[in-house]
């Protein structure tokens, strides 16, 4: 199982990702709430454990943000909130469940199972822009029915495309989401144009309707309808 871990306190997240890992679990651990909705938007993960108390974004931010992703992995909120209101706050802003700090692991634990039990249950996962589908469970990518076979990076893009569907994608953020490489020296702008190029060919080549725009200058739109496009 793969999980996400928003969580500022490193004494906390450290506690919560080697007892996840001890578990068998693999936990990835983001230290910011702007780094952990980048995170949920370029990844798939099982469930997230949220602190509601984070230096950027905070935790129901997040959750207003994570209602426009696809698959919305269950989350457990973190609070060190016990009030009524507060909980009814966290609930209503969707989380699947909360945990008031201090918490002992074993407790963290039950409830991310029990979560996770409750989300396997639900139907296929699909992304669709047209008449292009993904199914994040299998991984399967098909326009019109025929199967298209990416390599793993072709199809992290495509699923970071459509899941921006109708806006503009810019070099900045691929590099930041989906290659996960903010410090290089040199600029990742000719790697990911020739990734995308070779996507492209896959995905609209030979087709009436175009799905990847290029918008000269600022980036890419995956787009049903074509518009300004080059
Ligand atoms: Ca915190």
């Amino acid at each position: 199982m793969k999980i996400l871990i928003v969580e500022d306190e490193p004494t906390t997240a450290d506690a919560i990702r080697s007892g996840l890992q001890a578990e068998g679990c693999v936990p990835e651990v983001a230290r910011t709430g702007t780094e952990g909705l980048a995170r949920l938007q370029a990844g798939i993960f099982d469930a997230v454990v949220l602190d509601w108390m984070l230096p950027g974004l905070d935790g129901i931010a997040i959750l207003r943000a994570l209602k426009h992703i696809t698959p919305k992995p269950p989350v457990l909120l973190l609070t060190a909130k016990d009030a009524v209101e507060d909980r009814v706050t966290g609930l209503d802003s969707g989380a699947d469940d909360y945990l008031v700090k201090p918490f002992a692991f074993a407790e963290l634990l039950a409830r991310l199972r029990a979560l996770t039990r409750r989300a396997g249950g639900e139907e296929s996962l699909l992304l669709q822009s047209g008449d292009l589908v993904i199914d994040l469970k299998t991984r399967r990518v098909s326009r019109d029915g025929n199967a298209i076979a990416l390599t793993p990076r072709e199809y992290d893009l495509l699923v970071y495309l459509m899941r921006h569907t109708g806006q503009v994608v810019t070099r900045g953020m691929i590099a930041r989401d989906v290659w996960r490489e903010t410090n290089r020296s040199t600029p990742l702008d000719n790697v990911i144009d020739v990734h995308l190029a070779r996507l492209r060919r896959k995905v609209d080549e030979g087709r009436d309707k175009r799905l990847i725009h290029t918008i000269r200058g600022v980036g890419f739109l995956c787009r049903e309808k074509p518009e300004s496009d080059t």
